[in-house]
């Protein structure tokens, strides 16, 4: 069977576009992602990067309030994330807003897949997708919303400690036991970074921040939290030199240099460090297939569409936007793509 519209990732553009296509009855099959360990490892598992963070202030509708009623009511219980009943979650988290969203677009009828797109043909129509567990799929119609993934900085020692103290998600592995009552290391000066600190100083007995300028790029209610934290230093004008540490202990150390005086090297004994140095899209499997820009973000061909540059795919989310990268923005991509796609449908005629 030829899918009418096809959908990869399962974030909030994968989602949203499913509950618009969902509800102009084209069926729509989600590959949602699939559940591995190197998946986990990279941060693309389902559900996408919301899916790896606490709570999210602002996406429009969720002021604070208690809403574990309304999770149990809307969601199977099953697939509830866990709230603790004595300190529950000031607001709605990322993983229960993407279970919302998931929710939303199967009770309209989305379909989904829990796999990988490993291949794509785009040159043939319909477009030809093949998938880690083996599946061929064909498709009338492609929404592209696989998003991005935390980067690292490329360092031989990062690799080595990878599970043994290194991160690139503090919301994932912070509480682990290895983590706890000990310093800990964020290296980055966005938000993500000033994020992953405060999460942190729930487990940590100290957070350093390294950043490699003396000026953050985070927004600065979320500069000034972080700033503001007792536990939270930050090492200006520094850039990781190595992680230190040992097969047996894993992370014991890492030697961060000056930028200022790279001669300057000083030694912080941390049992963790976390990445939060941004993001690359995941756009391997469309290498050569679609027109990208040179970090391999997919461009939108139209303005204000999402077209691309191939006929009858369109893409959504972070995937396509290396610059505003918010669930709000990436959820109203993804109605435009699911938009973009019916019409397009209609246009060639494939009711
Ligand atoms: P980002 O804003 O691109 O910040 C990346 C940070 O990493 C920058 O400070 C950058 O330094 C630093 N960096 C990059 N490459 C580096 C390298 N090789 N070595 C050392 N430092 C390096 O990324 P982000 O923080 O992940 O945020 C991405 C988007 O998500 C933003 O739009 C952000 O607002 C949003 N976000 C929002 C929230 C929230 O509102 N709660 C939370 C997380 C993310 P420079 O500053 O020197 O370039």
């Amino acid at each position: 069977m030829t899918e009418r519209v096809v959908i990869i990732g399962s974030g909030p553009a994968g989602w949203t576009a499913a509950i618009y296509t969902a509800r102009a009855e084209l069926n729509p099959l989600v590959i949602e992602g699939a559940v591995t360990e190197e998946n986990r490892l990279k941060g693309t598992l389902p559900l996408g990067q919301l899916a790896l963070t606490t709570e999210v202030e602002n996406y429009p509708g969720f002021p604070a309030g208690d809403l574990t009623a309304y999770l149990q009511s809307a969601l199977e219980a099953s697939r509830v994330p866990y709230r603790d009943p004595e300190n529950p979650p000031e607001t709605i988290t990322g993983p229960e807003l993407m279970e919302l969203m998931r929710q939303q677009a199967l009770n309209f009828g989305a379909r989904t897949l829990t796999d990988d797109v490993v291949q794509a043909d785009l040159s043939q129509h319909p477009f030809v997708l093949k998938t880690l567990g083996g599946q061929e799929i064909t498709a009338l119609a492609l929404i592209v919303a696989t998003g991005a993934r935390a980067n690292y900085l490329g360092l031989e020692s990062e690799e080595r400690f990878k599970n043994k103290g290194v991160s690139a998600c503090a919301v994932c592995d912070g509480a682990l036991p290895r983590f706890r009552n000990k310093p800990l290391v964020v290296v980055g000066g966005g938000d993500s970074a000033m994020e992953e600190s405060l999460f942190l100083t729930k487990f940590a007995s100290k957070v350093y921040i390294v950043h490699r300028r003396d000026k953050l790029r985070a927004s600065r209610i979320m500069a000034e939290r972080a700033l503001g934290h007792p536990k939270i230093e930050v090492k200006w004008n520094s850039v990781i030199d190595e992680i230190l540490g040992d097969d047996e202990q894993g992370v014991t150390g890492v030697r961060i240099r000056s930028t200022v005086d790279p001669d300057r090297t000083e030694v912080l004994e941390v049992a963790g460090y976390f990445a939060a140095i941004g993001h690359t899209p995941n756009t391997d499997f469309l290498k050569g297939q679609l027109e990208m820009n040179e970090k391999g973000y997919i461009k939108w061909t139209r303005p204000g569409r999402t077209y691309t540059s191939v006929e009858g795919v369109f893409a959504a989310g972070d995937v396509a936007d290396d610059y505003y990268r918010q669930a709000i923005t990436a959820a109203g991509t993804g109605c435009m793509a699911g938009l973009d796609a019916e019409r397009w449908l209609a246009a060639k005629g494939f009711e």
